[in-house]
């Protein structure tokens, strides 16, 4: 009789055990080795809905049926500095000072994800690779120091860029000389620790191919993968967001994320990594512009995303899937994972 008691207990306790393993597999956070976060510069919420509506877009489909899309919005500029910079960092422009394209400094040391990888794995024990299509507003320069006559010559002559390169600069003054220095970019901190930053490959297929090449590269070794496409905001700027020239960059945009994909499966690696694709900002309706347009989304293969959200909000996603305790990070991160839901008291 007690044995059968306790034979019964025992069944009910494994049970239990199991079910409750059985919640923490779908819900709890699946740590990942490996992430790529892809972005599509430019990509339009509503576009890349009615693209996904007519199947024009199968791998992104294919992605998100294994996970999740879910909206992005945004508050801040929807510029590529702005959005990159608030992606990558999970922070508001006060606190990296990137407010946008025009209005920027080198992102404090230590802030990007890939700093805070390189930190929390230490440098042997993650590649951090970023491969991207700009040159102008995803870049890594240094600050540099140029005689500012011309420039303020230019300025007085009423030429916008030369005025907010003076406003956005400081004059220093040399045996009697005027000079303009000009802040470094974005990922100037950054790039000195990451083991891979390349940029301005302009071209959508430059980009991919050089990807799959690093996944070669690195395949043995833990890794974070930043790829920007960049030929969505490209077309987009040149022939509206209604082209056909726009709608193609899509496409190819979810061609390279198939290549990628393959190439995963192929190295045995596609288990242990998530594949995020974002943007960093939409596109003005029908237009060549992108100056109010704050619609987005964030497409994955993670299962655990539970909620829409901000720009702000993908790194500290990416962050927690790679263990990092958010909690520990100075300045707290302005966003919050995707994972859990977030209410934020009203007032
Ligand atoms: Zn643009």
């Amino acid at each position: 009789m007690r044995r059968a008691v306790l034979w019964t207990l025992g069944v009910l306790l494994m049970g239990a055990m199991w079910s409750t393993a059985q919640v923490r597999r779908t819900n709890a956070p699946q740590p990942a080795r490996n992430i790529i976060l892809i972005g599509w510069d430019g990509a339009q919420r509503e576009h890349v809905r009615e693209c996904l509506k007519r199947g024009e877009l199968p791998n992104l489909a294919r992605l998100i049926q294994e996970g999740k899309i879910v909206a992005i919005d945004i508050l801040r500029t929807t510029d590529t500095k702005a959005g990159w910079t608030q992606i990558l960092t999970g922070y508001e422009p006060e606190k990296t000072g990137v407010f946008s394209n025009r209005r920027y400094q080198p992102i404090p040391k230590g802030y990007t994800v890939f700093e805070r990888l390189e930190q929390h794995f230490g440098p042997d024990n993650i590649a951090t690779v970023a491969i991207i299509g700009k040159k102008g507003n995803v870049d890594a320069d240094p600050p540099t120091k140029v005689l500012a006559a011309p420039i303020e010559q230019r300025a007085r002559q009423g030429r916008a860029q030369a005025q907010q390169r003076l406003r956005q600069g400081r004059i220093v003054v040399e045996n009697g000389v005027r000079y303009l220095v000009e802040p470094g970019k974005p990922y100037y901190h950054a790039r000195q620790i990451m083991d891979v930053f390349v940029n301005g490959l302009m071209r959508d297929d430059v980009v991919g191919a050089r990807t799959l090449e690093m996944l070669e590269r690195y395949r043995n070794q833990r890794f974070f993968f930043f790829v920007h496409f960049a030929e969505v905001d490209h077309q987009g700027h040149q022939y509206g967001e209604n082209s056909k020239e726009y709608k193609d960059a899509l496409i190819s945009g979810d061609r390279w994320l198939g290549r990628i994909v393959q190439k995963l499966k192929e190295l045995n690696l596609y288990d242990r990594t998530l594949i995020y694709v974002t943007a960093d900002h939409g596109f003005d309706e029908g237009m060549k512009t992108h100056s109010d347009a704050p619609y987005v989304f964030l497409a994955t293969s993670d299962k655990g995303i539970v909620r829409r959200g901000m720009r702000e909000d993908i790194a500290p996603t990416i962050l927690e899937r790679f263990g990092l305790d958010l909690r520990r990070i100075r300045p707290p991160l302005d966003g919050h994972p995707l994972t859990r839901p977030y209410n934020p008291p009203l007032w």
